[in-house]
């Protein structure tokens, strides 16, 4: 008979088993959607974006739905008690009986703790808070970078798909030219909203031990295994 004292703790089992529920969070341009897919895919968990879950509740007319269909309608804002009552409805789903991947979710201070409320009130909480990195000249670079031919409307992308000849589209020659939206100016505006509305959440978060700050200018399928061990509490 083996006489093993205290062995240790099976945690990649153990994370098998339980609930994963996970938080997901990355400035525009740090790849975010792409990972979210592969992690949802490695943990069979769903993968909860805001705009999912309004999208569900109006198709579903709940009675939430309707009302934030009054104001998507107005092109209003959405208020933060109709927001807040629509991921509740979404994370009470059978399919997250098992954890989630929330995307998008919360945007600000007060929406992390009206979710730290809801999820107590379920007897449940927040297991991981992944931060994709990603310097902000990188992100600038992939996010400015989209080309669009004016003839054609095929698109490059200077750095990761350039045109043969820059400037000609490869396949009609004709001119590319860069969106308005996607100007340095713009984007850079769009980072720094970002950077600003999320630091808040980053220290709460992190003031709670949730915190997984990931390398996200690495190679994908890098990333992937450094959330995955993250995740798996193997780093
Ligand atoms: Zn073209």
């Amino acid at each position: 008979m083996s006489c093993v004292i205290n062995p240790p703790e099976p945690i990649v089992l153990k994370a098998r088993n339980t609930e994963m529920n996970i938080l997901f969070m990355g400035p525009p341009g740090a790849g975010k959607g792409t990972q979210a897919e592969r992690i949802v895919e490695e943990f069979q968990v769903p993968h909860i974006s805001t705009g999912d879950a309004f999208r569900l509740a109006m198709k579903q007319g709940t009675q939430l739905g309707q009302k934030a269909k009054e104001y998507v309608d107005q092109g209003l804002l959405v208020p933060d008690d109709v927001t807040n009552g629509i991921v509740r409805e979404r994370l009470q789903q059978d399919d997250c009986s098992k954890g989630f991947l929330l995307d998008g979710f919360p945007r600000t201070l007060s929406q992390a703790e009206a979710l730290d409320e809801m999820l107590k009130d379920m007897d449940r909480k927040i297991d991981h808070v992944v931060n994709l990195k990603v310097d902000r000249s990188l992100l600038l670079a992939r996010l400015t970078g989209r080309r669009i031919c004016k003839s054609c409307g095929s698109t490059y992308h200077v750095l990761f798909n350039p045109p043969a000849q820059e400037g000609i589209c490869d396949k009609c020659n004709g001119e590319l030219y860069q969106r308005s939206d996607d100007t340095e100016e713009k984007v850079g505006t769009r980072l720094d909203e970002y950077i600003s509305k999320t630091a808040p959440l980053l220290a709460y978060y992190e003031e709670k031990g949730l915190l997984r700050e990931v390398d996200g200018e690495k190679e994908i399928d890098t990333v992937t295994s450094e959330i995955v061990s993250c995740l798996r509490g193997l780093s």
